[in-house]
């Protein structure tokens, strides 16, 4: 278990499980709302940033690949609470405006403009020197009365006597679930849990919030990524930062966008965002469809990058480095209603980028819950 922090308690007064955007976002916030108390994030990946997180290689020392979200996409610029907790990162130079050029592509591999998305209506922002650098600057910001503990998948919850309790003779006095996995059914197939775990936790009829929030997490619909990962060589150009498929490219590829990560000895790292085609996970069918997947993105990228010589002629030396699953990630319908966020009778709250807003699937809904979550808590 790692920690963050010079002191490790057993009884905490908030655990929050994620250590992404919204987890570690709610963490800094609630500190800049004086919160006091003690936090220990749980996290299941190795570091901090979940879908922002940064991939980086044993082998490889230097590589850093922003391997989910390579931008924070806001609808407008961050406003009220919002503007508090991100303004400071752009002052201290931790986020900057991504001003990285963004084409479209067409069915046929032409050239043509970007299609009309959420994520690229707004201001968009980078992290620096990589995306996880400000879950990492929240971390920091929520002070050394927070504990993150990575590697450790939560997967079943219990409470009792008014706390809730984990391995190790952990407890906390209250909870924030931020991915929605421990409180949809999804989970059940996904990873062989008997029981929705937030349910078993807390039996229906005992928190009428809970039941509430419980009833329409479990109508949301949710979508799959598959991210491959490459190595391409030095490449000269002036390169685009994202080629966008228009939605009939997108539709006839199952492809939404082409990532380019420029490293710092001018190498390349290239991310396919591979679309959900419906397959169904398990643990048995994954490893299967990860090969699926890298052999079927590996072959279209050689007609994909035609417009771009260089980099189509760069492809046969590029190093795949396999793909990545992003579970489950956007609920596509009934985000969560911000005024069943936080579940007083259970001490159960919620934050992450489903919750109802304008900012919803994408970074800013991710830290606008946030912050509202920590204006409640304080
Ligand atoms: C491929 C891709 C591209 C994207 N592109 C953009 C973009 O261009 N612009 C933009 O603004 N947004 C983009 N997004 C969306 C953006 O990444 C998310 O909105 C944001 O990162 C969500 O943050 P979060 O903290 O709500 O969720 P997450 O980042 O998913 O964090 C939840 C965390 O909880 C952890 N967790 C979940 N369950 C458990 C458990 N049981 N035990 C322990 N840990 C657990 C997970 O490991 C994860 O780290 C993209 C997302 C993906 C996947």
């Amino acid at each position: 278990m790692t920690l963050f922090g010079d002191t490790q308690h057993l009884d905490v007064d908030l655990a929050v499980i994620g250590a992404g955007l919204a987890g570690t976002g709610l963490a800094a916030s609630l500190r800049h709302h004086g919160f006091d108390g003690t936090i220990l994030l749980l996290e299941a990946g190795r570091g901090p940033g979940g879908r922002a997180a940064t991939r980086r290689r044993r082998d490889d020392l230097v590589w850093r690949l922003d391997h989910g979200a390579p931008c924070f996409s806001f609808s407008q610029p961050p406003q009220g609470l919002l503007a508090e907790l991100w303004n400071p990162l752009l002052e201290q130079g931790i986020v900057q405006p991504d001003l990285g050029l963004v084409v479209g592509l067409s069915e046929a591999g032409c050239l043509v403009d970007p299609p009309v998305h959420p994520l690229l209506q707004g201001p968009r922002f980078r992290g620096v020197p990589t995306m996880a650098s400000v879950p990492e600057a929240f971390l920091r910001l929520a002070g050394c009365k927070t504990q993150a503990a990575f590697g450790e998948r939560i997967s079943s919850l219990r409470r009792e006597n008014g706390w809730w309790c984990f391995s190790g003779q952990r407890r906390a006095r209250s909870l924030v679930v931020t991915g929605n996995l421990l409180a949809h059914p999804r989970s059940l197939a996904m990873l062989g849990w008997p029981d929705v775990p937030l349910r078993s936790a807390v039996p229906l009829n005992v928190d009428p919030l809970l039941d509430a929030a419980l009833a329409q997490i479990r109508e949301m619909d949710a979508s799959v990524r598959w991210n491959l990962m490459l190595e391409l060589p030095h490449c000269s150009d002036h390169l685009p930062r994202q080629i966008w498929l228009t939605s009939d490219a997108q539709e006839s590829f199952g492809i939404e966008r082409i990532v380019l990560h420029r490293q710092h000895d001018q190498r390349l790292g290239l991310v396919v965002h591979g679309l959900d085609d419906g397959s169904p996970i398990t643990p048995a069918s994954q490893p299967g469809l990860l090969l699926e997947q890298e052999s079927r993105q590996l072959q279209l990228l050689k007609e994909l990058l035609r417009p771009w010589p260089v980099l189509a002629q760069a492809l046969p030396q590029a190093r795949s480095l396999g793909v990545m699953r992003w579970g489950a990630s956007q609920p596509l319908d009934y985000p969560l209603p911000t005024f069943l966020q936080w579940c007083e009778h259970s001490s159960v709250g919620f934050c992450g980028d489903w919750i109802a807003g304008p900012g919803f699937g994408m970074a800013e809904g991710a830290l606008q819950s946030a912050v509202d979550l920590a204006a409640q808590l304080v």
